[in-house]
């Protein structure tokens, strides 16, 4: 493979402990050459190269990283990875949400935008304010990518029928049953 990068002995290598998503698969890995999203740097500890390898490759070579030049464990590195991993799957599914609201364009969308990225969901009086109103706009959506926070005690106060229909598809099966037993006092 030309102009191919190599990693000759993979101990002169570790993990920056760095890691960036691309948005999408516009990089390629530096090892394998597949086509990666999610790129996570390697340092050589000699050279000081870097190279940008994908999900897998950081995971299947036995790169690990240095902090105040020890070498940390595999266990330790993979636990590093994986908070990349879960971020990122979290940062996507915020993206959607984010996506969607945006159609609002409310002035204070911002405001539900930081209150979901705080919270990580939002409560139903917030759910319902946005689905109200992209169903009205007649916005196609998936109401399942939306998290939704159902606490009966709190924050149902002023809830109703009429408003859990509009969020009902967003809720769990669980949720759906907690709220039905509040509403209908049953
Ligand atoms: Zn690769």
């Amino acid at each position: 493979m030309e102009g191919k990068k190599k990693v000759e002995n993979v101990l002169d290598w570790y993990f920056t402990g760095k890691a960036e998503d691309k948005g999408e698969r516009i990089n390629s890995c530096d090892l394998c050459n597949t086509a990666i999203r999610y790129v996570y740097y390697i340092k050589n500890k000699f050279t000081g190269e870097i190279l940008g390898v994908g999900s897998d490759c950081i995971e299947r070579f036995n790169v690990t990283m240095m902090k105040d030049g020890v070498r940390s464990s595999r266990l330790e590195t993979l636990k590093e990875v994986n908070k990349y991993k879960y971020r990122f799957k979290k940062e996507n599914a915020n993206q959607y949400v984010f996506n969607t609201i945006d159609k609002l364009s409310w002035p204070n969308i911002g405001s539900y935008k930081k209150d979901y990225s705080d919270n990580g969901y939002f409560t139903p009086e917030q759910s319902y304010a946005l689905f109200n109103y992209l169903d009205k706009q007649g916005t196609v959506y998936d109401k399942k990518k939306f998290k939704i926070y159902v606490d009966t005690k709190k924050n149902m106060n002023k809830f109703t029928y009429r408003k859990f229909k509009v969020i009902e598809d967003a809720l769990t099966d669980n949720q759906k049953k907690e709220c039905k037993k509040f509403l209908f006092n049953d």
